[in-house]
């Protein structure tokens, strides 16, 4: 999130109005509580605001103003909105604006369009007691605006975690995957129909996803740890490190 280089927190794309309206959702998949906040504007970490929403309210997601009032009153590092804006996301806007005069439709846009490098940040984990847990967080998509709420902070679209299955935490076209309930697919094909995390990956983003048109990608971890990164664009920034120390990151497939 502190880092420009990636849609969340600092440098996350712009609304309409050329403000930053953040997305974060965090799950534990030990007890399955979630926590999440949707269209934050002011707290520095989203994903922190996300973690405190699950530790120390009574509610799964908070939104808006009521959002950024809570992570305030939870002592959280509260910024003003211009702190998150770059001129790269300035652009970006400029562009998305220009296009939709031109085309006369309105347009939102992915954060990357040129290449489909998405820039959502997620984290999935398992730790030595076998608890698995997923963060997701993200400033949506360039030019959105009426309080559009991508996937990400909603927990089975962009974010999900079980320990009987696995952890994730979805990039992409956000509503594609509210609509194929994408993150808690995942858990559910492995669930029920005994699909491995990979092939389960495989199936929702390069099959049920790409028909629909719905471009993206998943960051994944079983129970059992392994590892699968499935995403139907030219390239997803990825990583993983594995319990050996053995750390590895990727763009293109
Ligand atoms: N999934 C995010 C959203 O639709 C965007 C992204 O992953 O780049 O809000």
């Amino acid at each position: 999130e502190n880092s420009p280089l990636f849609n969340s927190g600092k440098g996350a794309v712009l609304t309409n109005a050329g403000r930053a309206e953040l997305d974060a959702s965090f799950m534990d998949g030990a007890t399955l509580n979630a926590g999440a906040v949707g269209g934050v504007t002011t707290v520095k970490s989203p994903i922190q605001a996300a973690r405190a929403v699950l530790e120390k309210s009574d509610h799964v997601m908070l939104t808006g103003e009521g959002a950024n009032t809570f992570a305030a009153a939870q002592g959280l590092e509260v910024v003003e909105n211009t702190y998150f804006h770059t001129e790269r996301r300035r652009k970006s806007l400029e562009n998305a604006k220009a296009k939709e005069k031109k085309n006369k439709t309105s347009s939102i846009e992915l954060s990357e369009d040129d290449d489909y490098k998405y820039g959502t940040v997620g984290a999935a984990a398992l730790d030595k007691n076998g608890n698995l847990a997923a963060g997701t967080s993200t400033g949506g998509m360039t030019n959105k605006r009426y309080g559009r709420i991508g996937d990400s902070p909603i927990i089975g679209a962009g974010t999900y975690a079980n320990n009987n299955t696995c952890a994730v935490s979805c990039t992409g076209h956000g509503e594609y995957f509210i609509r194929y309930a994408v993150a808690y697919d995942l858990s559910a094909m492995m669930e029920y129909k005994g699909s491995s995390l990979a092939e389960a990956g495989d199936e929702i983003i390069n099959q049920k996803l790409k028909k629909a048109g719905g471009s993206g990608g998943l960051i994944s971890i079983d129970k059992y740890g392994n590892v699968s990164m499935p995403f139907n664009t030219a390239g997803m920034y990825r990583g993983y490190v594995l319990e050996n120390g053995e750390v590895q990151t990727f763009i293109y497939k």
